[in-house]
């Protein structure tokens, strides 16, 4: 190890337990909940193993009336539910680390959609009512006397089972717009009894609910407190810098960590387009000064420099990670290990929040084993040994191509990778020179690097390849990972890809990536609703060129509500003059004049434009798949014994398919069989028809 990063590895006492380094799973959402219990347990397993000193759960409910469905969420409602955790807990000790459970309870910022109990809250204000998550058409109820020390004893409960369930630190979550977390703020928290007014007042719920945590588990498990500082911070204070010093100040040493973050999940887990490394430390970096307990926080850190010197400054004690755990699960033992250079860095693509959002296991771009652990029984650093083949030929260095041939060459194979371009990367070439995108290089960056090392990898760039070539290269496995291109289809009334708009004029990014520049003024216009879209109109904007951006959805960038960016794409879009058109398809394009259609309403409109980029559909780039298939008679006789499509070139979509494509095919290379994909089932104590408690009446916990 680099002696520098050592402080990285002190142990930390948390109460009456210690983290045995620095490095500490947050709480984080996995999508993983009851249903998949395995799953679950080898995923937070996985980061135990790769030296995590500290692997937490994510929010687990811990009463119905803490109902988050249709998304997934973990529940810790009566001693059905602990068998399920403690295989989390078992399989963590496993590896020698703390479990952590983030209890929690939504209050009005969950809608009880299943449960059907009225949503609980300080004052019976809704919480983010316009956010689609949190939409509903039931206002919450005011909790009255009877209900905040229901709300307490049902924590203390979950607590006890938590502890039964192994649990080493337990949380009482106060952050993210959770119940807690509207006590702290005035505006949801308007009441006139002990528990509303003065800041003392509006901290007393959850300091009694870190007290009675404490008094259920305190004597053999740490009791952390997830506090969001962010709207608090922005306060003023009557005798401090502002009220997040006053809250923090208040509580100082009541609970036995502090767990530091922003208030929302676009802020909090700020995607890298828009936030860099480290940019909690403005709203956080007080704590430390007025608590004597430990304080861990986030920032996507994936640089150990920057791990040191937020313990050095006295900003954190522990280095919360979120992202870089899941990107790699292995990134203390790494840096343990010296190699701190073989770190798979998260990109701050957000894909993994998108999973959360769409009700799924965690996906990640840069991992592709991510929530994989007990299904394929893939590990993120192990692969099998090669099987009868020797060698693979891949063709398309994207990201496809890239994680196909790592995979294969730690297995084992001779691999030869070649590309018509000079440089590897494929779309990353282009995409990673756009506003906000440099990081997301990493997903090449981090496979070149190791493919370069590797004895049994030969590159070729700047080599384009015939099917005639592909016969005669004498490689077993070949491998077509040769993307897609966008096309220049319109949108239709049927909300699909069709009629093509092909006359001059009429860019696709293929073309700006290939160094053409379109002349202003440019109507940039996006059906295809992800990133690429808004940040192509950046990138023209920054040139210096006019440029309106418009599409059929009613959001700018529409799909990148999943990533938490689109607030800040609008903004971005606003802040370079970018002009903005929703609702709206492109009809035609004719004398520097784009006719447009209102999708409602058939409204026309025409937009000054000399030129249009269309960001829309795409096709598989397979013409090279198409013809070496077409001489699948000679295959044999050439050796070659599979022809594979991978990623784009056989389904275009996001980076995170391309990659997760390339490492399915490298793991099933030279399987007997397919390989097996197990399926999860739920664990309970009991069968059927176990009662959980109805709010307000009996509780046994
Ligand atoms: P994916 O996301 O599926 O990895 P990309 O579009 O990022 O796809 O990468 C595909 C790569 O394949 C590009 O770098 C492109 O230059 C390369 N490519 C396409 N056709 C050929 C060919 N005939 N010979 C060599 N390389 C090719
Ligand atoms: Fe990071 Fe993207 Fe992976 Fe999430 S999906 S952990 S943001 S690389």
């Amino acid at each position: 190890m680099n002696p520098k990063y050592a402080i990285l590895f002190d142990p930390v006492p948390i109460g009456p337990v210690t983290a045995p380094n620095r490095f500490y799973q947050v709480p984080h959402a996995s999508g993983m909940t009851e249903a998949n219990p395995r799953v679950r347990a080898a995923f937070r397993a996985t980061k135990a193993e790769g030296g995590w000193g500290v692997v937490s759960t994510g929010a687990v409910s811990i009463h119905p009336s803490c109902d988050d469905s249709p998304l997934p969420f973990a529940r810790l409602w009566d001693d059905n539910d602990v068998r399920a955790h403690a295989l989390v807990t078992e399989a963590v000790h496993a590896h020698g680390a703390l479990a952590a459970i983030e209890l929690w309870h939504g209050g009005a910022a969950v809608m009880n959609r299943s449960s059907r109990i009225a949503p609980y809250s300080p004052s019976g204000i809704p919480w983010a009512a316009t956010h689609v998550g949190f939409m509903g058409q039931q206002r919450p109820r005011a909790m009255d006397a009877g209900d905040i020390r229901d709300v307490i004893r049902w924590q203390a409960a979950a607590a006890r089972r938590a502890h039964a369930a192994g649990f080493d630190i337990v949380y009482v979550y106060a952050g993210m717009g959770y119940l807690g977390h509207q006590f702290l703020l005035p505006e949801y928290n308007q009441r006139a009894d002990a528990y509303g007014g003065s800041l003392a007042n509006r901290v007393r719920f959850v300091r009694e609910l870190v007290e009675a945590t404490r008094e259920a588990v305190g004597a053999h498990c740490g009791v952390a407190l997830r506090i969001s500082l962010e709207h608090l911070r922005a306060r003023p204070s009557e005798h401090h810098a502002s009220e997040a010093h006053e809250a923090v100040a208040l509580m100082a040493d009541v609970p036995d960590l502090w767990d530091v973050k922003l208030d929302s999940s676009p802020t909090d887990c700020g995607a890298s387009r828009f936030r860099p490394e480290a940019a909690h430390e403005p709203v956080v970096d007080f704590v430390k000064q007025l608590t004597g307990k430990p304080v861990v926080g986030v920032g996507r850190f994936t640089s150990p420099d920057t791990m040191v010197s937020q313990v050095q400054r006295g900003i954190l004690d522990l280095i919360g990670a979120a992202r870089p755990s899941i990107a790699d699960p292995f990134l203390p033992n790494k840096i343990r290990e010296g190699r701190e250079d073989e770190i798979r860095e998260c990109i701050g693509c957000n894909i993994c929040i998108a999973s959360w959002h769409d009700g799924v296991p965690v996906r990640c771009t840069q991992n592709p084993t991510v929530g994989e652990e007990w299904r394929r029984g893939w590990h993120p650093e192990r692969v099998p040994p090669a099987g009868r083949s020797d060698n693979v030929l891949i063709v398309g260095a994207g990201p496809a191509g890239l994680e196909a041939a790592l995979v294969a060459a730690r297995r084992g194979y001779e691999v030869t990778l070649a590309d018509r371009a000079a440089e590897t990367g494929g779309r990353l070439l282009f995409e990673t020179r756009l506003p906000g995108l440099a990081s997301w290089g990493r997903v090449r960056d981090y496979r070149l690097q190791a493919l370069q090392q590797m004895g049994n990898v030969t590159l070729y760039p700047g080599s384009e390849l015939s099917a005639a070539e592909l016969l005669a290269a004498e490689h077993a496995h070949l491998v077509i990972a040769t993307g897609a291109r966008w096309t220049r289809h319109l949108y239709s009334a049927m909300e699909i890809p069709a009629g093509r708009l092909e006359q001059d004029g009429v860019f696709t990014p293929d073309d700006l990536a290939a160094g053409r520049l379109p002349e202003p003024p440019v109507l940039v216009y996006d059906f295809d609703n992800y990133y690429l879209g808004g940040c192509v109109a950046e990138h023209l904007a920054a040139q210096g060129l006019a440029v309106t951006y418009a599409t059929p959805a009613g959001h700018a960038s529409a799909w990148t509500f999943m990533t938490n960016e689109q607030p800040f794409v609008h903004r971005a879009l606003h802040e370079r003059g970018i002009g903005l058109i929703t609702l709206s398809t492109l009809r035609g394009h004719r004398d520097g004049v784009a006719r447009l259609e209102g999708v409602f309403t058939g409204a026309p409109r025409e937009v000054a434009a000399a030129s249009i980029v269309i960001v829309g559909h795409r096709e598989p780039r397979d013409e090279l798949y198409r013809a070496i298939m077409a001489h699948s008679a000679a295959h044999a006789d050439a050796g070659i014994k599979s022809v594979s499509r991978i990623g784009d070139a056989l389904a275009p979509g996001a980076i995170v398919h391309a990659v997760h494509a390339g490492h399915l095919w490298a793991r099933q290379l030279d399987a007997a069989a397919d390989e097996a994909c197990l399926r999860d089932l739920p664990i309970t104590a009991a069968g059927p028809g176990a009662a959980y408690v109805a709010p307000n009446g009996p509780e046994a916990g």
